[in-house]
């Protein structure tokens, strides 16, 4: 009794929610799914928009640096394309048997009692698939995914057979044109950047997604976060930094060499307890407030 006594006079808890990222981030490296999402990357590159094979390398470079990811520069420089079409070939191909229940991992998130929230930048399909496998679709209270920042996307998931909810963010005004359709003509970026001229701009990419400020900040809004009382577990280093400059505590999961931005560096999400053991302290339980009834209420788009 004294020693429940004590904790409910602790100080209020650090976080109010904990966000996280998925691939690469809840399950590590060693799935293979990141190079089979690579390939299946060049793939489509190759297949569906008729890029010449000897020019992947060097494009995809420069989409990832200059746009994010490459799905999001290849729209910026002007190709069309449907986006279900290009995330079911991206993932409708990944090798999911290797992902595993993850008890422990579902064990250590059902003990935090903080809001959590999925932040990825892959569509619904593939991180519900994802998170079923790895028996964790009812540890989070929704994800924020590809078609929550880019709602113009209207083929939605029937969400009536998952258990999970989705944020959506159909009620925002954060509706993003998809001006490069009509684009007749593809920028030439590596031509741009083989001969830099300062009076020529590289275009906007219609698509919002991390490392993007934006994107995060967009995310916060949504879920009604704020940064500075919400901890975010990522295993990109540009997404960690771009997080640090919007306020988020920042985890870099994969390593445990910490970089600029990261407040925290973790080998693996299941070293949690030992890295940051503040996450357990005191009776935080009593102490916290759920306000997630209310936002699913209000963001669900089911
Ligand atoms: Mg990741």
């Amino acid at each position: 009794m004294e020693y429940e006594n004590r904790f409910r006079q602790a100080q209020r808890p650090k976080y109010d929610c904990l966000l996280f990222d998925l691939d690469d981030t809840l399950y590590p490296l060693s799935t293979g799914f990141h190079k089979v999402c690579t390939q299946n990357i060049r793939d489509y590159m190759v297949e569906k928009l008729g890029i010449d094979k000897s020019k992947i390398d060097e494009l995809s470079n420069l989409l990832y640096r200059n746009y994010g990811t490459t799905m999001a520069g290849l729209r910026g420089i002007g190709y069309d394309f449907d986006y279900d079409d290009y995330h079911s070939f991206i993932h409708g191909r990944l090798p999911y048997e290797n992902l595993k229940p993850d008890p422990v991992l579902r064990n250590l998130l059902l003990s935090l009692p903080y809001r959590k929230l999925i932040f990825t930048n892959a569509d619904k399909i593939h991180a519900v698939k994802a998170l079923r496998r790895l028996g964790l679709e009812d540890c989070f209270e929704g994800i924020i995914c590809f078609e929550t920042l880019n709602p113009i996307n209207k083929n939605i998931v029937s969400y009536d057979e998952d258990n999970i909810e989705f944020i959506g963010s159909s009620k925002t005004n954060h509706i993003v044109t998809r001006n490069g359709a009509s684009r007749s003509q593809i920028f030439d970026i590596i031509g741009h950047f083989a001969q830099p001229n300062p009076c020529v701009d590289l275009p906007k990419t219609p698509i919002i997604c991390k490392p993007s400020q934006n994107a995060i900040e967009f995310a916060l809004k949504i879920a009604h976060l704020n940064p500075q009382r919400t901890l975010f577990f990522e295993d990109s280093v540009r997404n960690i930094q771009a997080g640090k400059r919007v306020g988020l505590h920042t985890v870099l999961v994969g390593t445990s060499q910490k970089v600029k931005g990261a407040d925290y560096a973790l080998e693996n999400i299941h070293n949690l307890k030992q890295a940051v053991p503040e996450l357990w302290e005191g009776d935080i339980k009593s102490e916290i407030d759920y306000p997630t009834k209310l936002a699913m209420e209000t963001f669900v788009t089911a």
